[in-house]
């Protein structure tokens, strides 16, 4: 199909990238429980060492350290930079018993490769590392930096990503390898909340007729009623999203508010005092979820109004959080996209030279730690192999000719952009 020298090297060590993600896999890196990645994070700290990589590897969790590895190019100063980032943690799995083969020892059948991650990402992550290990060792000179960024807990809205740039890491151009069946991709945002409701008394079961009826006298109320007018708000405003709002490449719609745990009351004896209401909110590329969730809040303080009892006792709200294991929520920022930008172009073309198609910008139906790279104003796309109905699956797959073909269009990527001047960004 094409016999360029990069594109034929990949072909010639196609052995040594299905080792690599044979041996990726076979770490145990499920997330939840998480706390586990600490064996691979080594094993991919020692591969970046022995590319010659500056090696930081720092603890966030207990066992889950991030590792990022410096490849300094030889005229850094004045030639691009590329950041290459992927999640070592992988989605639980629930029925071990189900899989057909070993979900931690990738198995090859047809021209597929099964196991847990190989799609979600540890193939994509794989293809980064094997790329930069062979441009090393055939003598391929990089003059700007590569930094690659292997991260935790993804999977569990840990933002191992996020750590990166409050380190201080940067680049003039990033590329997430996270499943995007070799589409480039940008992506709408994620976050989490809790809307609280709290009465400020307690009262036995015997006195709700009093707090409902006439004549009763008790001003107090249910919570967990109470926050029936929270959730009919929040569909109220989550349809005149659907209506007022839209962005290219998402369904009408696409921006929702799920309401997806609810938690409240004592005990049957008593009228429940708390309901906390958990939710996930699903917004635009161009909208941040400080906007966002400043609606939400908004319009919640105007149905409250409504309400005497709200009025007095109105709903509270907790954004975001660090972890689903930790604290219970998390963000993923948005991640925009510009066909414009010199990164995007280059990676099309290196992507039709290989696939013989051209690729434009998609949006991802999913979010990625992609979004944090944007937010630090790092131009960003996703960008790796495997499809999304495989991320997180039962018997997970990857289509080898699909990783080869990635690897291809990755690593001429690399060499390019890393040898092109800054000037001309
Ligand atoms: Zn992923």
């Amino acid at each position: 199909m094409n016999s360029n020298p990069l594109s034929n090297l990949v072909e010639e060590h196609k052995e040594e990238l299905l080792s690599l993600l044979t041996k990726l896999v076979s770490f145990q890196t499920e997330s939840p429980p998480a706390r586990n990645t600490l064996p691979a994070q080594k094993f991919i700290a020692d591969y970046l060492k022995d590319l010659g990589a500056d090696v930081d590897m720092w603890e966030i969790y207990h066992n889950d350290f991030n590792v990022v590895g410096t490849k300094k190019g030889s005229n850094s100063n004045e030639y691009r930079s590329l950041i290459l980032n992927g999640h070592i943690d992988v989605a639980a799995i629930e029925d071990k018993e189900l899989w057909d083969t070993p979900p931690f020892e990738a198995t090859i059948n047809n021209n597929s490769i099964f196991g847990r991650g190989v799609a979600d990402m540890k193939g994509g992550l794989a293809a980064c590392l094997f790329c930069l290990s062979l441009l090393k060792k055939e003598g391929f000179e990089l003059k700007g930096d590569v930094i690659l960024q292997s991260v935790i807990g993804e999977e569990v809205g840990e933002a191992g990503t996020k750590e990166c740039i409050n380190r201080g890491y940067s680049g003039d151009f990033a590329i997430v390898a996270d499943t995007s069946e070799c589409q480039i991709q940008g992506q709408g945002g994620v976050i989490t909340g809790w809307v609280t409701i709290e009465s400020p008394t307690t009262h036995h079961d015997g006195t709700r007729s009093k707090m409902i009826h006439a004549g009763g006298g008790l001003f107090a109320a249910n919570a967990i009623e109470k926050m029936t007018k929270m959730i009919n708000g929040l569909q109220d405003l989550e349809r005149h999203w659907a209506v007022t709002k839209s962005y290219p490449g998402f369904l009408p719609g696409s921006n929702t508010i799920n309401p997806a745990v609810i938690e409240g009351g004592i005990h049957p004896a008593f009228t429940p005092n708390q309901c906390a209401l958990w939710i996930t909110v699903h917004f635009y590329p161009n909208e941040s979820y400080e906007s966002v969730t400043q609606e939400i809040e908004e319009h919640l303080m105007a149905v409250a109004s409504s309400d005497p009892w709200l009025r007095k006792n109105p709903p509270a709200f907790r954004w975001g959080g660090n972890s689903m294991i930790e604290d219970r929520g998390e963000i993923f920022p948005a991640l925009e996209v510009s066909p414009n930008w010199q990164g995007v172009q280059l990676l099309q073309e290196t992507h039709k030279q290989v696939f013989n198609k051209d690729v434009n910008v998609s949006m991802s139906p999913s979010v990625t730690d992609g979004g944090w790279l944007s937010e630090a104003n790092i131009k960003t796309v996703i960008y790796g192999p495997g499809k999304l109905e495989q991320a997180h699956s039962l018997n997970e797959e990857l289509s080898i000719d699909e990783l080869f073909d990635y690897c291809k269009s990755l690593i001429q990527f690399i060499y390019q952009w890393c040898n092109l001047p800054k000037e001309e960004i």
